[in-house]
C-alpha cells in the first residue's frame, strides 16, 4: 500500500475502457451500463464488476471507435471514479485502489475533480440549465460601476467570438452595444428559406451574416484543436448548456449541435445578454471606424434598421471588439483605409465531395452499418478525417522549393446533412455543409481542400494584404460562371475529376437545393490545387476502398475554410498593434478556426479589454 496515503478522497479518471459495440447502449446513452462496470472492474482488477456502485463513477468522453485495426467496433469511454463515494459504498474496493497505479493516458490520479470551474463562475451560467428568472449578478469582484460611469464598448459581430465577449464584458460592468448587419435568428431562417426556395439571397442575411455567425445554419461541430479540456473550451461549453445545449455534448468525443438546437440556443444567448443590459441592434451594419490621433473613438452605422436608405449614424465608444468574420470583405476594405496592420495568411481552397452516406456507412463499419438506422441507431452515422501530406507539385518557377509540398485535407465534414450557399455576393459562388442533430439525411458530405499561402496570391499582390480575399473571390466568380448562375453550382463525378474529362451521363443526386451542372471543375483551380486534390484522392480511396464512385460527386468551390488574412493585434491585451482601441478577434481576424475558437477567443478578448478598462483585476 505504499504511496497510497491521502488517496481515501478525490478523483482516479480511467481512459481507454473498451466497451464492444454490441453491448453498449448506444450512442445517446451517457450513464454507467453493467458492460462499462466490467471494463472499470477490468481496469482496477476489482473482481466482481456488478458490486461497484453506479453512483461512483462519472463518463467524462464517450467516443465510437469503428478503426479497422480493431476486431470489433467498440465505444472508448474517460470515467471519473470518486474514491470517497466508491469507498462509503463499497468499503472493500479500498484493497484495489491502494494497489492503483498511474499509467499514462490511461490511469491518473486527481486530488480534486478537474472543473474549468473559476471561468465557468466567472461567466455566471450554472448548469442548471437556462431559465429567465436567472438573476443577474450587479456586483463582480467587488467592483460596482455606477450605470453613467461604465466604459462603453461596441462590439461588432454576432458570431460565437462577439457574442462571448459581449457575454464577458457585459457580465462585468460595461455598456455593451452588439451591432450585428444580418437578421436576428427567426428573420435568418425566412430568409435563408427564401434562397432555398426562390434563390433570393439578401446581402445582408444569409448562411455568413446574421445573429450567432457563419455557424449558425451548421453542422454545428463542436470540435477543436485548440483543446477539449482546456479551461476556455470548457466553459464556452458549459455555457452552451446553460442556454440549452444538451448535456451530452460535454461527454460526447465528437460533439455536434445542428441547426435546430443552434437556433434555440442562439435565442437563449440573446435573451440572457439583454437581461444583463447588454444594447443588441440587429440590421446595423459598421461601415466605418472614427479614428482620432491613432484611436477608435466610435464607429459609423448604417441604419437602414431604423430606416431604409435614411443614412448613418455616429456613435463614441472607449473600444471597439471587431468580431466580423471572415466574409465581411467591405469591413476589411476599411480596415484597410484607416492603414490598419494586416497581413495575408495561410488557409486552404478546394471542393465539397458528397457520396450517399450509407456508402460512408458500409465503407468505415463494414456489417455493422445496418445498425445507423439514419442518426437514430445504437451507432452514429460515419464520418471520416483524412489528412494526406503531398510531395512537391509544380507551383511555378517563382515559387521556393520549401513552399511547394502542400498538405489536403477534408474540412468540415457533415455526416447525414447537405451541401448549402455561403456567397454573400450573387456574382460569387461558394459552398460549404450543414446538419440537422439527427444527421438523418441520405448524404455525407465534406469539403476537400488543398493549403494555399501568399505566394499563391502574387498574381494579386496589387491588393496588398488582401490578396488572398481577391485569390478566393476569382475562384468564387469562376465557379459561378461554370454553374451558369442563379446559385446553380458546378459539379462533376469524382471518377471523372481523377481522369481529367466530363462524361456524358446525367449526375447522381445532389443534397444542394438550388441545382448542380456537369462541369469541368479540374479546370477551374491552377493546376497545383487540381493534381493536389486528384492525387489525395486516389490515395484516400486506397483507404477508405469504394470513396472513388461513380455515385460520388465533387461540387465547386469551397473557398472560405478559414480567414486569408490575420489582423495583428498584442498578445495579452487584444488590442490593434496599428490602431488603439481596436480589438480584433475570432475567425475574420485570423485567430480562430471553428465555433468553439472563435467563442474561446472572443471570451478572452472580453476579460483582456475589461482589465484594461479597469472592470476585473483578476487573472485568467
Ligand atoms: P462569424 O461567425 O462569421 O460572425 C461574424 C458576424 O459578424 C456575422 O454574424 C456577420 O453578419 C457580422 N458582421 C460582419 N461584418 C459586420 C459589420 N461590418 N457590421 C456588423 N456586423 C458585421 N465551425 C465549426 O466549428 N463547426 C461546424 O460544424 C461548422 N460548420 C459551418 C458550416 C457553415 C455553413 C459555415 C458557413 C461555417 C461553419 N463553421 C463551423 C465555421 C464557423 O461558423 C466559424 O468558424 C465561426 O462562426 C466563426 O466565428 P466568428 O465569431 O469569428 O465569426
Amino acid at each position: 500500500e505504499e504511496g497510497s496515503e491521502g488517496r481515501e478522497s478525490g478523483y482516479w479518471r480511467l481512459s481507454k475502457l473498451a466497451v464492444p459495440a454490441s453491448d453498449d447502449p448506444g450512442k445517446d446513452f451517457t450513464g454507467i451500463s453493467l458492460p462499462l462496470l466490467q471494463a472499470i472492474a477490468k481496469a482496477i482488477k476489482f473482481p466482481v464488476a456488478s458490486m461497484l456502485p453506479d453512483e461512483a463513477f462519472t463518463v467524462i468522453r464517450k467516443s465510437f471507435d469503428a478503426r479497422k485495426v480493431l476486431k470489433e467496433p467498440q465505444f472508448s469511454y474517460t470515467v471519473d471514479m470518486d474514491v470517497k463515494k466508491l469507498l462509503d459504498m463499497e468499503p472493500r474496493a479500498w484493497d484495489f485502489i491502494a494497489r492503483l497505479e498511474p499509467k499514462l493516458g490511461a490511469v491518473e490520479y486527481m486530488p480534486k475533480e478537474k472543473l474549468a470551474s473559476d471561468l465557468v463562475s466567472m461567466l455566471n451560467v450554472s448548469n442548471e440549465g437556462y431559465n429567465n428568472e436567472l438573476g443577474i449578478r450587479d456586483t463582480h469582484n467587488g467592483s460596482i460601476c455606477p450605470q453613467d460611469k461604465k466604459p462603453r464598448v461596441a462590439v461588432i459581430g454576432s458570431g460565437p467570438s462577439g457574442l462571448f465577449a459581449s457575454l464577458v464584458l457585459g457580465e462585468l460592468g460595461a455598456k455593451v452595444t452588439l451591432l450585428e448587419r444580418g437578421q436576428p435568428v427567426e428573420q435568418r431562417g425566412r430568409d435563408i428559406g427564401a434562397l432555398a426556395v426562390r434563390r433570393i439571397l439578401q446581402s445582408e442575411s444569409n448562411f455568413c451574416f446574421g445573429e450567432g455567425g457563419a455557424g449558425t445554419w451548421s453542422d454545428g461541430k463542436l470540435v477543436t484543436r485548440i483543446g477539449r479540456n482546456t479551461d476556455g473550451v470548457q466553459a464556452v461549453m458549459k455555457t452552451f448548456v446553460h442556454f440549452g445545449a444538451p448535456r451530452n455534448i460535454l461527454v460526447d468525443g465528437k460533439p455536434h449541435l445542428g441547426t435546430d438546437k443552434l437556433v434555440p440556443l442562439l435565442r437563449n444567448f440573446r435573451h440572457y445578454l439583454k437581461e444583463l443590459g447588454v444594447t443588441i441592434r440587429f440590421n446595423a451594419r459598421v461601415d466605418d471606424l472614427i479614428v482620432e490621433e491613432g484611436q477608435v473613438k466610435g464607429i459609423v452605422v448604417s441604419d437602414s434598421e431604423l430606416r431604409p436608405g435614411s443614412g448613418s449614424q455616429k456613435l463614441s465608444f472607449d473600444a471597439v471588439v471587431l468580431a466580423v468574420g471572415h466574409s465581411a470583405r467591405d469591413t476589411y476594405n476599411m480596415l484597410q483605409q484607416h492603414n490598419v496592420d494586416i497581413s495575408p495568411k495561410s488557409f486552404a481552397v478546394g471542393l465539397r465531395i458528397e457520396h450517399p452516406q450509407e456508402l460512408i456507412n458500409s465503407i468505415q463499419y463494414s456489417e455493422l452499418a445496418a445498425e445507423v438506422q439514419k442518426g437514430r441507431g445504437r451507432i452514429p452515422v460515419a464520418d471520416y478525417k483524412i489528412v494526406k501530406s503531398l510531395g512537391e507539385i509544380d507551383a511555378g518557377d517563382e515559387v521556393d522549393i520549401a513552399e511547394q509540398s502542400r498538405t489536403c485535407y477534408s474540412f468540415c465534414m457533415c455526416p447525414g446533412g447537405q451541401v448549402v450557399l455561403t456567397s454573400t455576393d450573387p456574382s460569387e459562388l461558394c459552398i460549404n455543409g450543414m446538419s440537422f442533430s439527427r444527421r438523418a439525411s441520405k448524404w455525407a458530405n465534406s469539403a476537400l481542400v488543398v493549403t494555399v499561402s501568399s505566394h499563391d496570391f502574387k498574381p494579386f499582390e496589387s491588393h496588398g494584404p488582401l490578396a488572398g480575399v481577391e485569390f478566393q473571390r476569382e475562384f468564387e466568380r469562376r465557379a459561378a460562371m461554370m454553374g451558369g448562375g442563379n446559385f446553380v453550382v458546378p459539379a462533376q463525378r469524382v471518377t471523372d475529376f481523377i481522369n481529367n474529362r466530363l462524361s456524358v451521363t446525367t449526375l447522381p443526386s445532389s443534397s444542394y437545393r438550388l441545382g448542380v451542372r456537369p462541369s469541368k471543375l479540374h479546370e477551374l483551380f491552377p493546376p497545383y490545387i487540381t493534381e493536389a486534390l486528384q492525387q489525395s484522392i486516389i490515395m484516400i480511396d486506397r483507404e477508405m476502398p469504394g470513396f472513388v464512385s461513380s455515385e460520388a460527386l465533387l461540387h465547386g468551390v469551397e473557398t472560405r475554410t478559414s480567414s486569408p488574412l490575420q489582423i495583428s493585434r498584442h498578445g495579452e491585451t487584444y488590442e490593434s498593434t496599428s490602431l488603439r482601441g481596436l480589438y480584433p478577434v475570432g475567425e475574420g481576424a485570423g485567430y480562430a478556426g471553428g465555433i468553439l475558437s472563435a467563442a474561446v477567443d472572443g471570451m478572452y478578448c472580453g476579460f483582456a479589454l475589461a482589465k484594461q478598462l479597469s472592470l476585473f483585476h483578476g487573472d485568467i
